[in-house]
This record gives structure tokens, C-alpha cells and sequence, in this order.
């Protein structure tokens, strides 16, 4: 089996299994699925019954109406496409410990996506404990498996770049999608997925508007297409640039496993353009993303800045935290975007109606927050409570890695100044030098301003 690395046994049982369950919790996708497939071939093996189980919890941590649609579109796809492939999939309603407790607990073999969050893997580890079953973590997310690149908390790209370009031919190979002819369809849905204005009615009071993109496989392959299509030539040169439009957006598709890394580096290499393109592409979608799963998956705990950051960084900051600063705002004051300065108000209105800050503005909009705050705790909980609110692609290992990334994670010291010590620093007239930023903000204002 091509994709037998990605594979690991978490708990063994010596009972009989008598189905096969993938509980599909981080991959909600039919095509590119290593865990679906691998479900399928142990059900065929084992000529065991096999089903889909997808739990849905609406008090998920930081869950809100906004990230719950984007989610219910995709599960939408998956129970479509399944049940075209005859797989009998059940959408339940609840927590995972509940779920698989009223459910799901005599012994069956249980296939599932490897979490890279240290809440999912606690929330994992609480199902695993109740259960007398094979189970068994696929790496369905990532191009090279995590625990593959690496064993431990990496540096940066430097570090990482080498271990991950090392296997990645091995990984970004094909595969044959199987086939199963299950005897029987069986779809119980508990939540429905059409009718989701209940899902205001849910989830009221706590929730932003959604925003203006539509989550699931299909969209995500139309995005795909769209991107390499019209932006992919420009890709190296303009990503960057807030003035223009460059992005790919694939990145709230990534988080819920709408579509696969692997599939996105497979049709953007049949594009004919420049290798810069492709290798940039490389660059963010495998090198920083994977290095954004290791920083999480070897963190344990994303609570704390003193053990999430290196030393260097978090002693400079430690030793400016008291300096002068000639803004301090509010959470409130941020969240309603009103500061003295345009480029941030800009960014912040980008998040509240996008639900995305162009890649660029993602970093400014952080290191601004830094400078404005008076401590960098308060700073770090007010970036991951705004990030987590209104991104689409929140709550994911490069949410808390780009934050990190702010106070000097998988970065190197610089020249020590106020407030940031020997941090990196971003200014309005670096953003001016750089770029058209007048256009950036009238692109972002025309579109997402009340
Ligand atoms: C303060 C801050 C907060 C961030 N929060 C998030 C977040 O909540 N979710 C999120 O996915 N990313 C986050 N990032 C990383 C990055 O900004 C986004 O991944 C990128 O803007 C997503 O847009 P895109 O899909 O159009 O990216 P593209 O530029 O088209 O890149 C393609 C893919 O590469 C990956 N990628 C790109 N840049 C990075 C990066 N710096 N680190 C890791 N992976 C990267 C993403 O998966 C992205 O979808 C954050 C960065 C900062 C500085």
C-alpha cells in the first residue's frame, strides 16, 4: 500500500471487530482521503461492513454560525459523494465522547484522522479511552506525514525544509481511489444540513455573519481552478502584495480538509508556468504549513507564550514589556476596527467581512496588536480570540503558528528596539514603501465596509 507511513496504530484490542468505522474528523473530503481509502481496504480485507461517521458539535470549542456553516457545507459534499459510492455514512449530534458512548462502543475497528492540535488530540485521546477497539490515526492532511519529517519541535523552514523535501516524490504520488460496493446505503442524518438557518437560532448572540464563501469539496475544487487559472502566473511575484489579489484562499478549505495538499500540488504542476510559481506554491502550502503542524503537534500546550516561544524572543519581549506605548487600544476598540491607523482598520475590516486577511496584512494586523497592547499575553489572547471569531481558516495549527510567528516564533533577532526588543517590527512606511496601499485599502473598503 503506497500510503502505509501515514498509518499508526494508536490502541489494539483483542476483541473481534465486527465493522469498520471511519470517523472522519479533520479530512472532510471524498477524493485524496488516505483515510477513507484505508477504511475501505480493511472492510474489504476483513469483508467487514464499513460506515462514515461524522460527529457534529455545536459547543466545539470557539465554534460560531459563521465557522458551523462553512463546516455543515462541506459535510453537505461528503454524505453526497458517499452515498454515490455506496458507503453508508451517519451525521450525529453531540460531543465525540457522548456520541461515540450512545453509539459506537462495542468493538468494531475504528479508522480515523491524525489530529495536530493539542485540544483534538485530548478530545481523541477521551473517545479512545472508552473503547475496546483497533485504532488506527491516518495523516490525511498533510503532503509528508508529521511524524515522518520530523520527531520533534523544529526551529523553522531552515530546519524542516530539508526533512520534508527528503520524502516529498514518496508522498505526492497518485493513488487508485477504491472501490466498495456496500450491501446497503444507510444515511442517518441528525442535523440538517439544508435547512441551516437553525443554526442561528444555535448558536445565537455568539456569532459573526457568515462570510462570503461557500465551504465543501466541490466549491474548493472550483477555487482551486480559479486560482490556477487566474492568479497562478502571477503567484511568486504578487502573493505578497495587498494591493492586488493574488491569494489562492485555499487556506479555509485546508482547515477543514475540503481538499487535500496533495491534490493542489498535482494540478498546479500540470500548469504551465514559471517553476518560481510552483516553488513558491511549495513554499507556503507544504514548508510553512507542515512546519506550522509540527509547531503545534510537538507544542502540547498553546496557552502559554514562554513555552510556545524561543528564549531569545521571549525574554526580549519580556525585558520591553513595560516600555511606552503611544497607543494602547482595547478589544473593543480592535474588534470595531477603530484605530488611529487606516492599514490596520483596513485589515481588521477584512477579517470581520471576509473572514481571511490577505497574507500580507496578516502579519501587520499582528505586530500591530503587539505594540498596542500592554503585555504580550493580553496581546497573544486577543489575536487567537479576533483570529478564531472571524477567520474562516481559524483554529488551525497556522493560526496559532502565524500568530506565534508575530512575537518572533521560526524567526531570527533583529536589531533591539521599543516594545518588540530584538523581534521583528512592521511600520505603515514599510508598507508604504512597499506597495500601493491606497488601493488596498479602497479594494478591501468597497467590498467589506458596513
Ligand atoms: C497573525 C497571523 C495569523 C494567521 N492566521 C492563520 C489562520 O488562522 N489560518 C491559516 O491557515 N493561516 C494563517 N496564517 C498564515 C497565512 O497568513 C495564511 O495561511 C494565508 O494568508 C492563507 O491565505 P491563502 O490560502 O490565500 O494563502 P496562499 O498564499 O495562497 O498560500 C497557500 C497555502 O499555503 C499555506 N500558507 C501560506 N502562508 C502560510 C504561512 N505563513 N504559514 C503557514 N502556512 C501558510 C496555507 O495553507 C495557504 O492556504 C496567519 C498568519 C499570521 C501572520
Amino acid at each position: 500500500m503506497i500510503f502505509l507511513d501515514r498509518i499508526q496504530k494508536v490502541k489494539d484490542s483483542t476483541s473481534k471487530p465486527d465493522s469498520v468505522l471511519y470517523w472522519m474528523q479533520g479530512a472532510f473530503r471524498t477524493h485524496y482521503n488516505y483515510s477513507l481509502e484505508f477504511a475501505i481496504r480493511m472492510a474489504k480485507e476483513y469483508k467487514l461492513p464499513l460506515t462514515v461517521l461524522i460527529i457534529v458539535d455545536f459547543s466545539y470549542p470557539e465554534a460560531n454560525a459563521r465557522t458551523m456553516k462553512f463546516f455543515l457545507d462541506g459535510i453537505k459534499d461528503v454524505v453526497d459523494n458517499l452515498k454515490e459510492r455506496r458507503i453508508p455514512v451517519h451525521v450525529r449530534r453531540g460531543s465525540f465522547v457522548e456520541v461515540f458512548k450512545s453509539y459506537y462502543e462495542k468493538p468494531s475497528l475504528i479508522v480515523t484522522d491524525k489530529p495536530y492540535m493539542p485540544k483534538t488530540i485530548n478530545l481523541h485521546r477521551a473517545v479512545y479511552r472508552n473503547l475496546d477497539a483497533q485504532i488506527y490515526e491516518v495523516d490525511s492532511n498533510l503532503v509528508v506525514p508529521a511524524n515522518l519529517s520530523s520527531e520533534k519541535k523544529e526551529a523553522g523552514a531552515y530546519t524542516i525544509r530539508p526533512k520534508i523535501l527528503k520524502f516529498l516524490n514518496k508522498f505526492s504520488r497518485d493513488f487508485q481511489m477504491e472501490t466498495y460496493n456496500g450491501a446497503r446505503i444507510e444515511t442517518i442524518l441528525e442535523v440538517d444540513l439544508e435547512k441551516q438557518s437553525e443554526l442561528k437560532e444555535i448558536m445565537k448572540g455568539t456569532s459573526p455573519p457568515p462570510a462570503p464563501y461557500k465551504g465543501g469539496e466541490i466549491e474548493a475544487s472550483k477555487v482551486l481552478k480559479e486560482f490556477l487559472e487566474t492568479k497562478f502566473h502571477y503567484y511568486s511575484k504578487l502573493r505578497g502584495d495587498p494591493s492586488v489579489d493574488v491569494e489562492s484562499n485555499l487556506s479555509p478549505y485546508l482547515h477543514y480538509g475540503h481538499i487535500s495538499p496533495v491534490m493542489i500540488l498535482k494540478e498546479a504542476s500540470k500548469v504551465d508556468t514559471s517553476a518560481d510559481n510552483f516553488d513558491s506554491l511549495l513554499e507556503q502550502l507544504v514548508i510553512r504549513r507542515e512546519l506550522a503542524h509540527n509547531f503545534t503537534l510537538f507544542s502540547g500546550n498553546l496557552e502559554d507564550l514562554q513555552t510556545i516561544l524561543p528564549g531569545w524572543a521571549f525574554k526580549t519581549l519580556l525585558e520591553h514589556q513595560k516600555d511606552q506605548r503611544e497607543y494602547l487600544y482595547t478589544v473593543c476598540e480592535l474588534e470595531e476596527g477603530k484605530t488611529h491607523d487606516k492599514y490596520w482598520n483596513a485589515a481588521q475590516t477584512e477579517l470581520v467581512g471576509r473572514g481571511k486577511i490577505h497574507n500580507y496584512m496578516r502579519m501587520y494586523w499582528g505586530k500591530k496588536i503587539i505594540e498596542w497592547t500592554g503585555s504580550i499575553a493580553d496581546a497573544y489572547r486577543t489575536m487567537i480570540s479576533l483570529n478564531n471569531k472571524y477567520a474562516l481558516d481559524g483554529r488551525d495549527p497556522n493560526s496559532y503558528a502565524g500568530i506565534a510567528w508575530c512575537f518572533g516564533l521560526h524567526d531570527r533577532p533583529f536589531m533591539e528596539r521599543n516594545i518588540f526588543g530584538k523581534v521583528r517590527y512592521m511600520s505603515a512606511k514599510g508598507l508604504e514603501r512597499k506597495f500601493e496601499m491606497q488601493k488596498y485599502i479602497e479594494r478591501i473598503m468597497k467590498q467589506y465596509a458596513l
